[in-house]
């Protein structure tokens, strides 16, 4: 088995997990509802993926509360 000809000094250890970090995930915008999506998924917030209802989704009482709140908001803009 290869083993490392060096032993890596802790500077050399420490350069190379300072670059080790998290990245922004890629977000599109859903053009049902406008919320931020990652591409080629279902939006989990309208159910749709392409213009299409491909999710059925369950919202408790809360949810529904601010949605009709998000919806009245949107009409009057
Ligand atoms: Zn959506």
């Amino acid at each position: 088995m290869a083993l490392p000809s060096k032993r890596h000094s802790k500077t050399v250890k420490r350069i190379r997990r300072a670059a080790i970090k998290m990245k922004t995930p890629a977000l599109s915008t859903c053009p049902q509802c406008k919320k931020m999506v990652r591409p080629h998924t279902a939006c989990a917030f309208c159910g749709t993926y392409r213009g299409r209802q491909v999710l059925k989704i369950k919202l408790t009482k809360k949810e529904k509360k601010l949605r009709k709140k998000e919806e009245k908001e949107k009409k009057e803009k």
